[in-house]
């Protein structure tokens, strides 16, 4: 490819919307270009890394036995009743009308489809298991697209299902599922961590995400909190991570359950201050609006709530915390002095911290006043108990007890053993040996193609620009004549370019006459992992080799350039 006529225009800025190196890169050097929010152009050079990435995932799926298909992207509402998420999926899915009034929407994950495709598939246990996917545009109206690639609205996603007879053959299924994953993601140059993790919306009861890990402090692209086990290995997305706390004071000395003024006192410190007690031995009170109904949850006062880990316990979908407004409305008291004793029609959930708890602390549900030497059974009746609480920095590890270390992570894949959450609902079922009806059990894998690529600039970039790893470089190598008009030059990087081209490198010549800082600069930003320049030393027979990754130049012959490229080429798989 020539550079004068590869379709690509980079930037001299950074884009103004754009927080994460990854999209500020990918626009800049000409990758992408947004059409609406959430929603991009993926230019040639984008194109080529998107294929790469996803001949990766299809050469590795296809080596698991797995049998790639291409389902609709507009789906019929009806399906969605069936499994009931019409009604739970919430404002990501976007809803539309046929011409005539029939409820579609657009596909952001396929469960639904794959069912009805296995349904009307698979009649007998002789056709099972199997394994589909499908490589696939999806769309989900996110509240908050940003990052580019990473939270697009419109985003290519990889998916899988399989279809097994027992729990034992899913787990199989799941295993070789999760061993391809690593392999693929080793594959793009990315290092992944397999985190345990919630299932949302998906569903099932065991799942597992793999999370490019970002260390860097500043760079937020990592979107999740991965707790992670030094010593035995046991890692888990913040939403689903446990621990083992510390010891602490739970109880709060006093002698007896009374109603005591604490002025002023919003916060938990300043209760803690004014009564003079730790803040363990007080309960936290909050109140929730889950599925549009109040709920209370209630945790140790040094101890955070997790918002999924609330919603799971109480089965709720929709989960945010209630306005001062609402809480006024409730109770008559505003935050800080809510609380569960003489609570009329709010369920209660309380985290297990707060179960040991002795003569504690709580809000009176009064402004001002809060109820202290309060003890479960006694004064108050106890409620549901529940994990709800967020792990923190410093607690210990639940299988080995050792430290807990936490860093960010961006989710590229996630792995689900749904069971028969679908095939259920769906009456998807095979008749097993006996004759005897049953559904199928299900998994579903999928990997985030687009954001998988984002990540690996995140991963492999510098200051002056993208760094890929060769196996999704959209071309392997440059050459850059430095002088257009010194026929000299031209000659050697043009015979270097068609050498390259017929040993099957990807190649592009940069043949524009501009500067040779001009050439340079653009070239580290797209990023090609290798470049040879001919410049002033080829009366010497030599030309300048450079690695984007290390940065490292060598002066060396056009043979030997040539070698090392085809070299480094040959070694992608
Ligand atoms: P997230 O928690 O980041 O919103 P998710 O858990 O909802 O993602 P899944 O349903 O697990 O996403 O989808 C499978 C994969 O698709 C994810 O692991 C991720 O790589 C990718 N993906 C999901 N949402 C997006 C998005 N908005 N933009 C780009 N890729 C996405
Ligand atoms: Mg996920």
């Amino acid at each position: 490819m020539k550079m004068s006529q590869l379709f690509v225009q980079t930037l001299r800025e950074f884009p103004s919307d754009a927080e994460v190196m990854s999209h500020k890169l990918l626009v800049r050097a000409g990758y992408i270009r947004k059409l609406t929010s959430g929603v991009y152009n993926y230019l040639p050079l984008m194109w080529r890394v998107l294929r790469k990435v996803e001949n990766i995932v299809r050469e590795e799926m296809d080596a698991t036995g797995a049998q790639e298909l291409l389902m609709p992207f507009v789906q019929p509402e009806e399906l969605w009743k069936e499994s009931g998420r019409w009604e739970v999926y919430g404002k990501e899915l976007m809803r539309l009308k046929d011409r005539h009034d029939r409820g579609m929407c657009l596909g952001p994950t396929h469960e639904e489809v794959i069912t009805f495709v296995a349904r009307e598939g698979i009649r007998s246990y002789k056709q099972l298991p199997v394994n589909l996917y499908q490589i696939q545009s999806k769309f989900r109206d996110e509240i908050r697209p940003r990052f580019g690639l990473l939270r697009g609205r419109e985003f290519i996603m990889k998916d899988a299902y399989s279809f097994d007879t027992s729990q034992e053959g899913l787990e199989r299924s799941y295993k070789v599922m999760a061993d391809a994953y690593t392999k693929i993601f080793n594959r793009c140059g990315l290092e992944t961590k397999a985190v345990q993790s919630d299932s949302g919306a998906i569903g099932g009861a065991v799942s597992h995400e793999y999370m490019v890990l970002i260390d860097d402090k500043d760079n937020n692209a990592g979107e999740n909190d991965v707790f992670y086990c030094k010593k035995c290995g046991y890692a888990a997305n913040s939403n689903h991570a446990v621990s083992n706390l510390p010891d602490a004071v739970i109880d709060g000395g006093f002698s007896e359950c009374r109603k005591v003024d604490t002025p002023n006192t919003v916060t938990i410190e300043q209760v803690a201050d004014f009564l003079g007690v730790p803040a363990t031995v007080i309960c936290k009170s909050m109140i929730y609006i889950a599925d549009k109904k109040p709920v209370m949850a209630l945790i140790r006062g040094d101890k955070q709530f997790e918002e999924t880990k609330v919603a799971n316990a109480i089965g709720a979908i929709e989960i945010r915390s209630a306005s001062p407004a609402e809480l006024e409305e409730i109770f008559g008291a505003g935050k800080g002095f809510i609380g569960p004793k003489d609570l009329k029609d709010i369920p209660v959930i309380a985290d297990l911290t707060v179960k040991e708890l002795k003569n504690f602390v709580i809000g009176a549900n009064e402004n001002d006043k809060h109820f202290v030497g309060v003890n479960w059974g006694v004064d108050l009746s106890q409620p549901e108990f529940a994990d709800i609480r967020l792990v923190e920095k410093g607690e210990f590890c639940p299988d080995c007890g050792e430290p807990l270390f936490v860093t960010k992570g961006i989710e590229v894949g996630n792995i689900f053993q749904l069971g028969t959450k679908y095939s259920e609902k769906m009456h998807a079922v095979y008749v097993d040996e006996n004759g005897k009806e049953k559904p199928f059990i299900m998994g579903c894998y999928g990997i985030g193609i687009s954001r998988t690529a984002a990540a690996a600039v995140e991963r492999h970039h510098d200051e002056f620009g993208i760094k890929w790893p060769i196996s999704i470089a959209p071309y392997h190598v440059i050459v850059v004549p430095v002088n257009v008009n010194d026929e000299k030059q031209v000659t050697v990087a043009n015979q270097i370019y068609k050498e390259l081209l017929s040993k099957g490198v990807e190649a592009v010549i940069d043949d524009r006459d501009e500067r040779a800082g001009v050439k340079f600069k653009d070239s580290e930003l797209i990023g090609f992992p290798f470049r040879i320049t001919a410049g002033k030393t080829v009366e010497e027979g030599l030309v300048e080799f450079k690695i984007r990754e290390t940065g490292e130049v060598l002066k060396i012959t056009p043979d030997e350039a040539i070698q090392r490229v085809v070299d480094a080429v040959s070694q992608i798989k």
